[in-house]
């Protein structure tokens, strides 16, 4: 028989009425040695658990505190207290584990308000918070709202290498893979290190993008996309980079950079709004909690819209669309431009957009999602498709109030000519991607793809503010406990 879960049964309690069952969770309360606040983590609800102190032996009742876990079998009744419509009467009690008192007074167990820096310490026991509870039960539905988006409009499911022996992606600084003994690497005649020896036979690194492979896959399939864990060596320690994150990469045939633009929007509406239908408990607890954080901020600091709000009006309109040119113009006039505020000032069209650009853009001129697209090819990656005017490529990156960039992508570069010129010009080298070359060589179509950071859309539906809350266990510079 399946186990029988807290939120199984809140939702469909009737038939169970004055019925014997079984359930089992961890301690969040015991009031009064009286009720047991029971949580299992199905739900962010808790099921109450009223003890007749008379029937049970001291010994259980001691071991009965916050954070023991607990089997339970009792009658179901209706709750005549307020806060909860059921109840359940204990019959028998079963102490699955209970605390090392002195040691989980020593742990975020301890009932008490604990920081997010403290949470994140005892990453292995944070589960057990209401907060991470909510913060991973969305995750989740995230994950799984990808899945169903892409399955509903036909895209087949890749999954590209996670070892890859492409050294030229051109998208952020890379980890090596090796099994050669670092305390002594072989070496070649003239003193570099002898990779030929290595596993492979070559040089390789973790992956920071399966957008190549994934390009293999759509010249065959059509419409596909990879989603997976994806690495960068980047040593930029802010609250929106990981060392290892999870990426969602779909790659389009036959798509246009306008096309690729309505599958981002309409792909980044689908998934918020199967979090808003299917993840209202767990919303509405991380909404409260964020107005309460708001009120503990000066007027000017505090966020236009609640969580729920800024949600629904994503899904609502649609999103601002303009070139990297308009951009400029719009940043290049801004207040905090004329009067000095930006730390990288906006001179002249070419420079790239800092995230201190993108989010003036997205919340303060337009104050919705924001895509540009059209950049100046010296600041985007070689496989950018060359716009008709030689000095733009093809390019997009969606914008998030509170996020900055949530999504870069581009339609691809399908002319073998001007690809092989742009890797001759970027010194990438044609021997090492002679296989993505090839693609242009035979049947090249126009297509079209992106990359979404599945971290960066779970900060934005979560309302958490640091991505390492949002990866159950977060690798980052000088950090890989767990
Ligand atoms: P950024 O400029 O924010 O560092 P990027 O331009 O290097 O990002 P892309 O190469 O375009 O990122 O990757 C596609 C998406 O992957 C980004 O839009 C972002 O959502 C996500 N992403 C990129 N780097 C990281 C990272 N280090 N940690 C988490 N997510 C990331
Ligand atoms: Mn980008």
């Amino acid at each position: 028989m399946t186990q029988l879960t807290i939120k199984n049964l809140l939702s469909q309690y009737t038939p169970l009425l004055h019925h014997e069952i079984k359930i089992s969770g961890w301690v969040r309360a015991f009031r009064s040695n009286r009720f047991i606040a029971l949580n299992d983590g199905s739900t962010l609800e808790n099921l109450q658990i009223v003890v007749d102190f008379e029937k049970f032996d001291a010994d259980t009742l001691s071991k009965i505190s916050t954070a023991a876990s607990l089997e339970i079998v009792g009658e179901l009744v209706e709750s005549a207290g307020a806060g909860q419509k059921i109840e359940l009467v204990a019959k028998e009690i079963h102490i699955l584990g209970d605390n090392f008192t002195e040691d989980r007074d020593k742990t975020i167990l301890q009932p008490k308000k604990h920081s997010l820096e403290t949470l994140r310490e005892q990453a292995h026991l944070r589960f057990r918070t209401n907060l991470f509870g909510a913060v991973f039960r969305i995750r989740s539905a995230v994950s799984f709202a990808i899945h169903q988006f892409f399955n509903e409009n036909g895209f087949v499911y890749i999954n590209t290498p996670i070892i890859t022996g492409a050294d030229a992606e051109g998208a952020g600084e890379m980890f090596g893979v090796s099994a050669l003994n670092l305390e002594n690497l072989p070496k070649t005649e003239n003193g570099e290190v002898d990779y030929s020896q290595d596993f492979f036979g070559k040089k390789t690194n973790l992956t920071v993008s399966g957008q190549l492979e994934a390009e293999c896959a759509a010249m065959g399939l059509g419409k596909v996309y990879t989603f997976g864990p994806t690495f960068r060596a980047e040593n930029s320690n802010t609250t929106r980079h990981l060392a290892e994150f999870w990426m969602v990469e779909p790659e389009v045939a036959f798509n246009n950079l306008d096309q690729n633009i309505d599958l981002a929007e309409d792909f980044l509406q689908y998934v918020i709004e199967y979090v808003l239908k299917n993840c209202e408990k767990d919303l509405a607890f991380l909404n409260d909690r964020q107005a309460e954080e708001q009120k503990q901020k000066p007027k000017e600091e505090r966020l236009e819209l609640n969580l729920i709000d800024k949600l629904k009006q994503v899904t609502e309109g649609r999103f601002v669309r303009l070139s990297y040119t308009e951009a400029i113009d719009i940043l290049k006039n801004s207040n905090p431009n004329k009067k000095g505020k930006f730390q990288y000032p906006i001179e002249e069209w070419g420079a790239d957009l800092q995230s201190e650009h993108e989010r003036y853009l997205v919340e303060k001129h337009f104050k919705k999602p924001v895509v540009i697209f059209d950049y100046p090819k010296e600041i985007k990656a070689f496989y950018m498709k060359l716009n008709e005017d030689g000095k733009t490529v093809a390019a997009m990156d969606v914008l998030f109030p509170g996020i900055g960039e949530i999504i870069g992508g581009s339609q691809r570069e399908d002319s073998y000519s001007i690809l092989l010129e742009k890797m001759k010009a970027g010194n990438i080298s044609e021997e090492e991607l002679w296989w993505y070359l090839d693609l242009r060589k035979f049947g090249s179509v126009p297509h079209a793809g992106f990359g979404l950071g599945l971290e960066r859309l779970v900060l934005f539906v979560t309302g958490m503010t640091n991505i390492r809350d949002v990866i159950p266990f977060p690798r980052t510079p000088r950090n890989a406990e767990f």
